[in-house]
């Protein structure tokens, strides 16, 4: 095997690998699939490289050069489709025809420069497009997009300045032929390590969510809130800043369950927690469904005058909702808090901090719910001496 065999060869394995890898990714669910193009892209770029490891005729250069074009293509097919982009599909036959029937009949020819030039045209192209697809069009876009949609747009250019070198100064161009073969390799492994490592990171990114946030309100859950709290606790410790913890509980709401369906219970705990939702805009601020239909909210730099104001905020734009409650008094659906403050090292850890604000709420429901309830500040007992 001479040396270029051998280059041949390990570029086609480069991209056999690739496609395997392909196998191994699963399309996120609902999306088209996208991933069977990866494979095909992939695996007609191993054959077109293959081919060349044997003493080829014009034949089979010609099928080389046709399935290279499917590389190219079925890359651009293979980001329309991940990019949830509808598919030209009469543009982009039309052009991947055009495309073939240029390169073979160069290859036919042997005209190789113009085989070359007939490259420069249509694979910048192709890899603009992806890269715009990748760049502009994704949503949710990962930095493996991002490193994806940047190398087509690099290849792009490198691809069209080997045509303009080969146009301007041809000694220049062959001095430079063989370590310019390394930018496909290159290509290939970029391309082909990011698209699927975009998968993996959508799916570490979806993981990451739904693990701290609770699926029938999409406010934050526990696990959630035990970070953010154990962050704010140090941070308020630390810069002797004020903390306020809220927690509210909907009143009545089993009745609400018995008298208007389980269905309706969760729409009403949905229309509150986007409520508190956009209650607690500012940095930091975090709501979380602490339990069934108890709430709470971790209010970094607030005071009690200001827990007390957004209280009574939140109470008007649940009154806003106007959600019909006929056993409660006021006949609509309302909500009771209590709120508990650290300032002053006044609690000793959070689970105390936890407890007063809990303590609150009691409080404002046995004052007859539909309010919000401050917590004592508490005062250690001091040690007996004797
Ligand atoms: P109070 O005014 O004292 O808070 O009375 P309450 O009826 O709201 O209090 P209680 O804690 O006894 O009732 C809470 C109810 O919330 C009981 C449970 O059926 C309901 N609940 C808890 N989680 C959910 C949920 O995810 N969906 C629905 N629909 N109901 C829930
Ligand atoms: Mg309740
Ligand atoms: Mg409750």
């Amino acid at each position: 095997m001479t040396s270029e065999q051998a280059y041949f060869f390990t570029v086609a394995l480069i991209n056999l690998v690739l496609a395997f890898s392909g196998t191994r990714i699963k399309d996120p669910e609902g999306k088209q699939r996208s991933i069977l193009f990866f494979i095909l892209a992939f695996a007609a770029n191993f054959l077109s490289w293959f081919i060349y490891v044997f003493d080829i005729g014009v034949t089979l250069k010609i099928i080389s050069v046709l399935l290279s074009s499917v590389f190219i293509w079925g890359m651009v097919v293979f980001s329309y489709k991940r990019c949830e982009c509808s598919l030209p599909v009469a543009f982009i036959s039309a052009i991947f025809l055009i495309n073939c029937v240029a390169l073979s009949y160069f290859t036919y020819a042997e005209q190789l420069y113009n085989a070359l030039h007939v490259s420069a045209l249509f694979v910048p192209l192709a890899f603009c497009m992806m890269g715009y697809l990748f760049l502009k069009i994704k949503q949710h876009r990962n930095p493996s997009d991002i490193i994806l949609a940047y190398a087509c747009f690099f290849m792009a250019v490198i691809v069209a300045s080997r045509s303009l070198l080969l146009k301007l100064s041809p000694e220049l161009f062959s001095a430079t032929v063989i370590s310019s073969q390394i930018i496909w390799p290159a290509f290939s492994v970029i391309s082909g390590v990011f698209a699927l490592l975009s998968y993996t990171e959508e799916v570490q990114f979806k993981l990451q969510q739904e693990s701290n946030t609770d699926q029938l309100t999409g406010l934050a859950n526990r696990r959630s809130m035990d970070r953010t709290l154990n962050k704010e606790w140090a941070r308020a410790d630390r810069h002797q800043r004020p903390l306020a913890l809220m927690m509210l509980d909907v009143d009545f709401f089993k009745n609400y369950n018995d008298q208007y369906g389980h269905q309706a219970g969760d729409d009403c705990l949905k229309a509150v927690a986007q409520c508190l939702l956009s209650s607690c805009q500012r940095a930091g601020e975090l709501a979380v469904r602490y339990g069934g239909e108890e709430f709470l909210l971790i209010l970094p730099e607030t005071d009690i005058t200001a827990a007390k104001a957004l209280s009574k905020k939140i109470c008007a734009s649940i009154a806003e909702l106007e959600i019909p409650h006929h056993s409660s008094p006021q006949g609509v659906i309302t909500l009771s808090s209590g709120i508990a403050v650290v300032s002053d090292h006044n609690y000793q850890n959070i689970d105390e901090l936890l407890r007063a604000a809990d303590s609150a709420l009691y409080q404002a429901k046995q004052n007859g719910r539909n309010q919000t309830q401050i917590a004592q500040k508490i005062t250690f007992n001091k040690p007996i001496l004797f």
